[in-house]
């Protein structure tokens, strides 16, 4: 099914206001379209925005859309506390957090990220993850199939 995905950040991105202190901008040059599950590209976005405004220390957060050889690029950027190194090809695993003390003061079970590797899989995406302790983290995904109108 080819849907917009522009509208969808839009939609997501206005469910999520109020939600943190941090705000989320948007950093788009074109309108795209994409071919794929709505409902399950929306859980990928909620769950990465979410963690993003949950763990970016109050600061704004980034939606960057570009196009690339590969598909459309999707990235959402966070100023946080980041991840460090060892952790980050476990977060992916269902019920795992970083830190169970300082998490469990934010709320969460530890499936959300699972879900999103999940939902890409059926996209023939890869979640890649890059952090630096102290500055941020950035989480990318290509969508191979996209179009731009
Ligand atoms: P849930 O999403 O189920 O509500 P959760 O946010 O703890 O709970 P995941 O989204 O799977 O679970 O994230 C797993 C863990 O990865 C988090 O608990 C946190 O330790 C770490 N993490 C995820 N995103 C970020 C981020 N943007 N910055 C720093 N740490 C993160
Ligand atoms: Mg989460």
């Amino acid at each position: 099914e080819w849907f917009s995905f522009t509208q969808l950040c839009h939609e997501v991105i206005d469910q999520l206001r109020d939600f943190a202190e941090g705000h989320i901008i948007m950093d788009d040059r074109a309108k795209a379209e994409v071919e794929g599950f709505p409902d399950e590209i929306r859980s990928i976005l909620t769950n990465l925005l979410t963690n993003a405004l949950k763990y970016g220390g109050g600061k704004d957060v980034t939606l960057k859309i570009h196009t690339s050889m590969k598909g459309l690029k999707v990235s959402v950027i966070d100023q946080g506390d980041g991840i460090p190194a060892e952790h980050i090809n476990r977060i992916t695993e269902r019920f795992y957090r970083v830190d169970e003390s300082r998490e469990s003061e934010i709320g969460g079970s530890g499936l959300g990220l699972a879900i999103v590797k999940h939902a890409l899989e059926h996209h023939d995406a890869t979640l890649q993850i890059d952090s630096v302790v102290g500055e941020g983290s950035t989480f990318s995904f290509v969508i191979p199939t996209y179009r731009v109108r």
